[in-house]
């Protein structure tokens, strides 16, 4: 018995699910969760319609993990190797404008606490 638990533990490898909750049904603008099944003795993994699967008033269908993870990775490595340049100077930018601000402030409390020491 314990052993026939820790076979089918260890069957049963663990998924991640990355996209849960971060991809919207294109039927009814739900959140896509993760699932899996048994089709003979193979598991499958897929992603579903929160509405769909809890309230059956969706017609979308079941995508396959695979197939849509690697969609979605695609389209982001597009996105990042076109947009990396411009990325990065608005993300130096800010921290530019945040250590002028930095800098300006510590000059500021320096002039306070020199004064203070000096009185
Ligand atoms: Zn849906």
């Amino acid at each position: 018995m314990e052993r026939n638990k820790k076979a089918r533990a260890k069957n049963k490898a663990k998924q991640l699910y990355l996209l849960s909750g971060l991809v919207r049904c294109g039927g009814c603008g739900s959140a896509m969760s993760g699932g899996s099944g048994k089709s003979r003795d193979k598991d499958y993994f897929y992603y579903r319609c929160y509405t769909k699967h809890n309230k059956r008033s969706c017609e979308q269908g079941r995508i396959k993990k695979e197939h849509l993870e690697s969609l979605v990775l695609h389209q982001l490595r597009l996105i990042l190797a076109e947009d990396r340049s411009e990325l990065i100077a608005k993300i130096r930018k800010v921290l530019n404008e945040k250590f002028n601000t930095f800098a300006s402030e510590v000059k500021i409390f320096k002039k306070i606490l020199g004064n203070v020491e000096k009185e």
